[in-house]
């Protein structure tokens, strides 16, 4: 019945682009079936929540937002929805993301552009869009997204949601449809906590199908939410702080005073300048030639949408010439370019040492302290009319790619709710060291509180 007064409300919405596809009459008669295997110990009995359209559903559309993958049904579901199914949570829709995960505005998906519900003026940022809007809008408790820059966790900051990637590795992404492989994070929006805390203790599991995932050493996440170390060290970049609009630095400021007063100690570490100016240029060049890789299988051949052709080059051309938007075509081009054999050295090589110099100066941090506090946005939502892609603002600010380090690093990161500006919510990060997936939701926790 919550299913299917979950599933009405969301086809009420006033913006309804949020939500692509509804599930099929056989997950319906799933919720029936539940209704009369009612197991009152487990807490996600008949809790319904949407998923991103890049997760694998079976015999549910998947679109990943493109209009290339607008026929493709598959046949098997995603880890994390398998997981979900049997701890006998409800999957009641399929929602809207820029398209392939590529693009950070809630404005490119093949199926409509949604803007963040409390100003509709306002973007509700990206790439997990539906997900986020879902979740915001109270329609469902939690959402599924994914996260290869900042996806999860700068659009929870500009709807003052939840939004985690755990470690890369600790849940599977089996099922997941690629951006950038070595970037991606499968993740969960909720509205506190303690719900993060309650999902992550189904999801963090080992996937013989997923062969970065590992056997997690951490379990019982919200049964011990509330136990963080009193003697938990938090630390901020001090080139951060000094940049952030003098408003939110008070603010900041104000959290580290309330920090220190409930006994933590908080640091301010230096980060080289020079490093956190790479990070958009190296994202860039890591990312694109690996999603033109991943997506090799998007040629109109084996599935998905076929354009005319008299031979394979020709099919492959005109089906992603027709059925791919301008994002990804123009990602696929400075991907393939960074590809060549002559600008690999160059470019994409290069670009990954660098990287890897930025993953250690992070993990450097998070060896002496555990807890890296970071502004997922400075500032509110930005409206629509002003809306920039990633690669559209190469010599911007470095706090708008700020998140991506936790990408390059694998880390796990959640940004939960700080404060408003403008009438806006705008949220705060958290990062711990690899594997430290616990003490972070504990430190959360604690901040949230
Ligand atoms: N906004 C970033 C981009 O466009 C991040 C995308 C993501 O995390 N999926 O690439």
């Amino acid at each position: 019945d919550l299913t299917k007064q979950v599933i009405e409300e969301m086809q009420k919405d006033d913006q309804p682009n949020f939500l692509i596809t509804l599930p099929t009459d056989d997950m319906l008669r799933y919720a029936q079936y539940l209704d009369q295997n009612f197991d009152p110990n487990n807490l996600l009995y008949g809790i319904p929540y949407v998923a991103k359209d890049n997760f694998s559903t079976k015999n549910i559309r998947t679109t990943a937002g493109s209009k290339i993958l607008s026929n493709y049904i598959p046949n098997f579901n995603a880890t994390i929805v398998e997981l979900l199914n049997q701890n006998q949570a409800m999957m009641a829709g399929k929602v809207t993301l820029d398209e392939l995960g590529m693009g950070g505005t809630g404005l490119h998906s093949a199926y409509g552009e949604i803007s963040n519900p409390y100003d509709q003026k306002r973007q509700i940022g990206g790439s997990s869009s539906g997900s986020v809007y879902a979740v915001a809008k109270g329609l469902v408790p939690f959402s599924l997204g994914t996260d290869t820059g900042d996806s999860i966790r700068k659009p929870a900051s500009y709807v003052g949601i939840v939004g985690f990637k755990p470690t890369y590795g600790a849940i599977s992404r089996y099922g997941v449809i690629p951006y950038a492989p070595s970037l991606d994070h499968a993740g969960f929006f909720t509205r506190n906590v303690d719900d993060m805390a309650l999902i992550a203790d189904v999801t963090f599991k080992k996937d013989d199908k997923d062969f970065t995932s590992f056997e997690t050493r951490d379990q019982d996440f919200l049964k011990d939410i509330n136990d963080l170390k009193p003697t938990t060290k938090f630390a901020y970049l001090k080139e951060v702080q000094e940049h952030l609009p003098e408003k939110i630095k008070r603010k900041y400021e104000q959290l580290f005073n309330k920090l220190k007063a409930k006994g933590y100690e908080v640091n301010e570490v230096s980060f080289d300048l020079d490093l956190l100016n790479t990070i958009n240029p190296v994202y860039m060049m890591i990312s694109y030639p690996e999603a033109i890789s991943s997506h090799a299988n998007l040629s109109g051949m084996g599935f998905g949408m076929r354009a005319e052709g008299e031979n394979y080059a020709q099919i492959m051309i005109n089906s992603r010439s027709k059925y791919l938007g301008e994002i990804v075509k123009r990602r696929f081009v400075i991907g393939s370019l960074n590809l060549k054999q002559e600008n690999q050295d160059l470019y994409f090589l290069k670009a990954k040492r660098v990287r890897r110099l930025i993953a250690n100066a992070l993990n450097d941090i998070l060896a002496s302290d555990d807890i890296l506090i970071l502004p997922p946005s400075f500032q509110p939502a930005p409206l629509i009319e002003t809306a920039l892609e990633d690669d559209e603002k190469a010599d911007s600010d470095f706090l708008h790619d700020i998140l991506v380090m936790g990408n390059f690093a694998g880390i796990p990161s959640i940004t939960i709710p700080f404060t408003t500006e403008e009438a806006m919510p705008i949220g705060i990060n958290l990062n711990a060291g690899v594997y430290q997936d616990k003490k972070l939701l504990q430190a959360a926790k604690v901040l949230e509180d």
